[in-house]
């Protein structure tokens, strides 16, 4: 995305939140969901956290991660001199599974897009994913799990944006274990340094399809008429047999 303001990115993550709040691209939790989750913080924020999908509280209140998971993480982020409002909280999924069933294939492809403009918008300069399920997804890894990952950044490419991913431990698996919970503890003291960190650079954004075949059609015309291919066109090129699409 060419760069954008301030405001207009909080206007587009507004639209975006009104797309999600009415979505309708999963039947099963269209149908059952109380409220979308889009997420919640801020939206200008540095850090952006994601987790899995909404469960029962979530999907009432239609805030992400509530309860004493959340209050853990804002603990956690207290002691790192941070507080919850800083950082911005979504999940993977936008509307809660039935029975806080795993989410399913089709509905993580169905959901994918909105989670990828909102690191657009965002444009977080770390994003820790929490637990198993966010940290596979965006690693687009299934068979490197959390322990293995955690407390490793990383940079990585999530649809249009380039992001520097920190994998740690859900809140939700540190509440009663105590080994687990110093681990996330540690982790998390590596949260300022990385937010110091510039940047990963960004890819440079693929050119618009409809603008090569325009610019081709152009190479290949000539006073308004066609070139045959072999012929050269005013520019000196030559059309090609075929246009170079492949
Ligand atoms: N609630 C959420 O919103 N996200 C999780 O990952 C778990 C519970």
């Amino acid at each position: 995305m060419p760069e954008i303001d301030a405001t207009e990115r909080r206007e587009r993550l507004t639209e975006l939140w009104k797309q999600a709040s009415v979505c309708t691209r999963c039947q099963q939790l269209a149908e059952n969901r109380t409220k979308v989750v889009f997420g919640v913080g801020n939206g200008d924020g540095d850090l952006m956290s994601i987790g899995e999908a909404p469960g029962g509280n979530e999907n009432k209140q239609g805030l992400p991660l509530v309860g004493q998971a959340a209050t853990l993480l804002g603990k956690l982020l207290e002691e790192i001199g941070l507080k919850r409002d800083d950082v911005f909280i979504a999940n993977v999924l936008k509307c809660r599974p039935p029975n806080n069933r795993d989410p399913l294939p089709k509905e993580i492809e169905n959901c994918q897009s909105y989670l990828f403009s909102q690191l657009e918008l965002i444009q977080p300069r770390l994003v820790c994913t929490l637990g198993n399920f966010s940290t596979k997804l965006l690693r687009n890894d299934n068979a490197t799990g959390i322990s293995k990952l955690h407390g490793q950044e990383e940079v990585r490419t999530i649809g249009p944006r380039t992001v520097r991913l920190y994998p740690i431990y859900h809140p939700a698996a540190a509440l009663y274990a105590t080994a687990t919970l110093e681990t996330l503890r540690e982790d998390f003291r590596r949260i300022p340094d990385l937010l110091a960190l510039d940047p990963p650079p960004q890819l440079e954004p693929m050119p618009d399809l409809d603008d090569i075949l325009a610019e081709q059609a152009d190479d290949v015309t000539q006073g308004g008429k066609v070139a045959e291919a072999g012929e050269v066109n005013e520019k000196g090129d030559t059309k090609p047999d075929q246009l170079g699409l492949f």
